[in-house]
């Protein structure tokens, strides 16, 4: 199960193609962004003709999910046309409710962001992971919200093992970037403290943020979330596994 595409994908497909391991794959996307689609171009496995991609996602207005990517690899974005791809590929859409698996379940619930936009959760080996990385909790106006969304919302995610969230902004920045379609620090460390989630990643971090800054406000939050009977929290980075215990 890989979830969304963005520029980590390259990576993760290059030790992929040409060698033994696992051919098949399901890829979860939760919108259509860039930084949500852009490594699909170059992920190593759609040429490997060994491969199947079952690709799933919320279906956008008036556009397919097949449609949105065979429009991203073609002459305007792309060189190698959409008829390179020599790997299997599928399409479902999945706007709400819970895709099951042999054995797992990925079920997807509607965020506050442009476009749709969904979070999943993930049901396997008994254990609960959630990935939100684009939802403004709070502020802003979008399709949904209010108390209703917010109390399903902490029903979806009751319990989890492993919270991926949204942490983009300090409360500071946030001020000027209401309705943008992110939440601050203190709002993920909310929801997850609220949900009784027990580890917490902050993501999908501001561009901008330094190592340096980002470790202090980590840190902040650590102390904090220790005092309080909270989840252990850490900035999500590239190329870590997490090991889940009970
Ligand atoms: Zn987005
Ligand atoms: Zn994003």
């Amino acid at each position: 199960m890989i979830f969304d595409a963005g520029t980590g994908l390259r990576l993760l497909g290059a030790p992929m193609r040409g060698r033994p391991g696992p051919t098949a794959a399901q890829i979860f996307l939760t919108h259509f962004h860039w930084d949500h689609i852009q490594g699909f171009p170059f992920f190593a496995p759609l040429y490997d003709p060994r491969f199947h991609l079952s690709i799933v996602g919320p279906e956008q207005e008036e556009l397919d999910i097949r449609t949105l990517f065979a429009g991203q690899i073609g002459p305007v974005y792309f060189p190698i046309p959409f008829s390179a791809v020599a790997a299997g590929t599928s399409f479902t859409h999945l706007n709400e409710g819970t895709w099951e698996g042999d054995d797992f379940e990925v079920a997807a619930f509607r965020m506050r962001h442009p476009s749709y936009t969904v979070g999943y959760r993930v049901r396997v080996g008994g254990q609960t992971v959630c990935y939100l990385p684009d939802n403004e909790l709070e502020g802003g106006t979008f399709p949904v919200g209010g108390a209703e969304w917010r109390a399903d919302l902490a029903t979806f995610l009751g319990g989890a093992d492993l919270l991926v969230h949204d942490a983009m902004y300090t409360e500071e920045e946030y001020a000027a970037r209401h309705g943008w379609g992110h939440s601050t620090f203190e709002q993920a460390f909310k929801l997850a403290a609220e949900c009784g989630v027990r580890h917490l990643l902050f993501f999908h971090h501001a561009p901008e943020r330094t190592d340096t800054e980002l470790r202090r406000i980590v840190e902040g939050f650590q102390e904090r979330s220790e005092r309080e009977g909270g989840p252990s929290i850490e900035a999500a980075r590239e190329g870590v596994d997490i090991e889940i215990r009970r």
